[in-house]
């Protein structure tokens, strides 16, 4: 890339025309640091002021820019103490309308009579006639009009940083950039496409002329993010599966039968399924890098444990990894008994185990006396040794990064990767994110659940609500509360927990034992509070969102979930899936603090569906750009105006782009590829760890 413009990007924005240091430290806030960021915070709208009429067409309720002549005195009336009233008559050739304004005493000074203004506001019916309500306003014989005739960007704001001065310093960083901007793109995608060129789609994104304007400059804009990150995948994609000689594992289908006669239970046609296609893969030589998509109870253990059981039976060994302590222990507890019927040793491998303990279990690995270990991150310290790993399974895939699944498939050679995940999301978008994984979907229930019955309830509930928690725990029940994330920092996190706690153990439910469970919390208290649960010890578990991922505590049947409006919908999915495991009836309980139409919307969906999939997608929908709630956890690089599932139909183009171009060029390595790469590279930095884009 030109070398002037790349450091201008790189500049901090107090290079710009009227920022200094109290604008940048509010813009700062914006995660708006260089001159690239700034010009990369995108319009999240656009205001039309373009749409001019005539005052006798202007109708109620619309927002519209019309001009007129002020033929009155600007009038004042203090309406209560801090209120007061500017008004002036404005008319045309048409008719006339009342301009209002509140607590503006200057305009008195400004505005002139006999003069001529172009006004852009809100239509209201007033006492008499039509008022335009807080109009902008500017001289009408002004050659260039700054404010009104033109489609106005809305920005993504915070508190001290007016929309006006978002712009302002826009324009001006836009000045000194645009024109010089460099394509990234080759020119035949550009062409293929039907890309506009980078200048134009930066200076249409912020400040455009029309409508097309926009959709071109988004659609370049979009389309190039997405690119990016298609490319970024699919090279993590080949560096994985490079020319990889994998295990073939043999068939024994008379030892799989066995097993799965031997569980007690028949399995569901979609794990059926999706065991057909991880046994053909396990099969063949090729490396298995496949993930397992299934919503909360649908049954992904027994799968992983068929997996392993095949593995064992093919001579060698497996391994699986998951987030947390308390799920290796009870992943661990679970298998053990199955495994034990089969002649297949176990064992489990945690951070908190004796030395004497781990050096032991580590030696039975490395001599292969144990067939499965199952544990968490301490599986892929440096001193695990297998003597022959076949199979590497991670539940609960967004907690792990690629970087922990490639350590733990170097302690082998070449082995099978499954991965198990229960973020649902839609098929089509699972394909093109995951690209670096084959991907199965368990998109079936075992029989006979009973759906969790979900009521989303505000303060004044607060009563009902504790006496139906208390009911539930004199019949023997148990329930969770969980307070949400205050503050980026844990620190403020646990304490509004502990809080909760305190007040809850103190006031609403004295009479019980109340437990606390946060994440600032020794992991070995964790597992303390969380067993005392699991054994009945606690009645009431008041936690932040640490107990989300996969823990299994039949007898709690109610989730009550604090200010759920903080709360993601596929994390409030997940929440939910904590009850609603045993025979009794489950329910999930959402305080809703939050006011916009989009809070309610998706209080609605939660009380309206179980199914995750269809939960997921109504999140995609609901959020912004960036907001999806896997990106950040998948260690991909955030989305600044992409919304993956508004933008689908791009989103499928430029997966076919990025085939195309590795078809052509896999490394990268062609001129017209290098300007793409050194921004993959860029955009991917830190995020994968040390997966190179080679
Ligand atoms: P998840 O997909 O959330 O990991 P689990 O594997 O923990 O789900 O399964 C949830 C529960 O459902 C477990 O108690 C398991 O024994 C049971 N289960 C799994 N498959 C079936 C099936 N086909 N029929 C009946 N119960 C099943
Ligand atoms: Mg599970």
């Amino acid at each position: 890339m030109n070398s002037d413009i790349k450091e201008m990007l790189k500049k901090s924005i107090m290079n710009i025309k009227g920022v200094g240091e109290t604008r940048a430290r509010l813009f700062q806030k914006l995660g708006i640091f260089n001159i690239e960021d700034m010009i990369t915070h995108f319009p999240a709208d656009y205001e039309d002021r373009s749409s001019f009429k005539k005052i006798c067409q202007l109708t109620e309720g619309e927002s519209c820019t019309f001009e007129g002549i002020i033929m009155s005195k600007v009038t004042e009336k203090i309406l209560r103490r801090g209120l007061t009233l500017y008004q002036v008559y404005i008319k045309d050739d048409s008719g006339t309308i009342i301009g209002t304004w509140y607590n503006q005493p200057y305009l008195k000074k400004v505005l002139c009579v006999g003069e001529s203004y172009i006004f852009y506001g809100k239509i209201v019916r007033g006492f008499k006639t039509l008022e335009v309500q807080n109009p902008i306003y500017e001289k009408a014989d002004r050659g260039e009009h700054k404010k009104t005739m033109k489609i106005v960007p809305v920005y993504p704001a915070t508190a001290n940083l007016s929309q006006n001065t978002i712009r302002a310093v826009m324009e001006k960083a836009l000045e000194q950039v645009v024109g010089n901007l460099e394509d990234v793109l080759p020119l035949w995608i550009r062409k293929t496409y039907c890309l506009s060129d980078i200048n134009y789609a930066f200076s249409n994104i912020h400040f455009p002329r029309s409508d097309e304007d926009i959709k071109n400059a988004r659609h370049r804009l979009v389309f190039e993010e997405l690119l990016l990150l298609q490319l970024g995948l699919l090279s993590i994609k080949t560096v994985l599966a490079d020319g990889k000689e994998g295990i073939a594992f043999k068939p024994n289908r008379k030892a799989i039968q066995d097993f799965i006669g031997s569980i007690g239970f028949q399995l569901t046609n979609a794990q059926k399924r999706v065991w057909e296609e991880i046994e053909k893969d396990m099969e063949s030589s090729r490396v298995m890098n496949r993930l397992v998509q299934g919503d909360v109870g649908s049954g992904k253990t027994i799968v992983a444990a068929l997996a392993l059981i095949k593995t064992v039976k093919s001579g060698y060994q497996g391994a699986m990894m998951v987030p947390t302590e308390i799920l290796a222990k009870q992943h661990y507890e679970s298998l053990r008994d199955i495994m034990d019927k089969h002649g297949v040793s176990t064992a489990l491998l945690v951070g908190s185990q004796t030395k004497r303990q781990k050096s032991e279990i580590l030696s039975k690995i490395e001599s292969g006396e144990v067939n499965i270990v199952i544990g968490t991150h301490a599986l892929i310290e440096d001193k695990v040794k297998f003597l022959k790993l076949g199979m590497v399974i991670t539940d609960e895939q967004h907690r792990f990064g690629v970087r922990q699944r490639t350590v733990l498939s170097n302690k082998g050679l070449n082995p099978d990767v499954l991965v198990m995940t229960a973020t649902p999301i839609p098929r089509t978008l699972a394909l093109i994110l995951y690209g670096d994984l084959d991907i199965s979907i368990i998109d079936e229930l075992p029989p006979g659940r009973k759906a969790v019955e979900t009521y989303a309830v505000d303060n004044s509930m607060r009563e009902r609500i504790n006496s139906f928690i208390r009911k539930n725990v004199l019949e023997g029940r148990q329930a969770y509360i969980v307070c949400p994330l205050v503050d980026e920092s844990d620190e403020i996190e646990a304490k509004s927990a502990l809080k909760t706690a305190e007040k809850i153990a103190k006031e609403d439910f004295r009479d019980f034992r109340v437990g606390l469970l946060h994440g600032k919390m020794p992991s070995r208290d964790k597992e303390d509070v969380m067993q005392r649960f699991l054994g009945r010890e606690i009645d009431i578990l008041v936690s932040t969102t640490v107990i989300e991922v996969g823990v299994n505590v039949p007898n709690a049947t109610m989730m009550v979930v604090e200010n759920a409006e903080r709360f993601g919908l596929a994390q409030l999915h997940q929440l939910r899936g904590r009850v609603g495991r045993g025979s009794h009836q489950s329910y999930c309980i959402l305080y809703n603090e939050g006011k916009s139409k989009v809070a309610k919307e998706r209080m609605k969906v939660m009380q309206q569906t179980t199914d995750g999939f269809i939960i997921s997608e109504k999140d995609l929908l609901l959020r912004g750009p960036g907001e999806f709630f896997g990106t950040r956890q998948h260690g991909l690089p955030d989305l600044k105006i992409a919304n993956l599932y508004r933008d689908m139909d791009i989103l499928k183009k430029a997966q076919e782009a990025a085939q195309e171009i590795l078809k052509r060029d896999k490394n990268l390595c062609l001129k017209e590829n290098l300007k793409l790469k050194e921004k993959i590279a860029e955009k991917f930095k830190g995020k994968l760890n040390d997966v190179s884009l080679n």
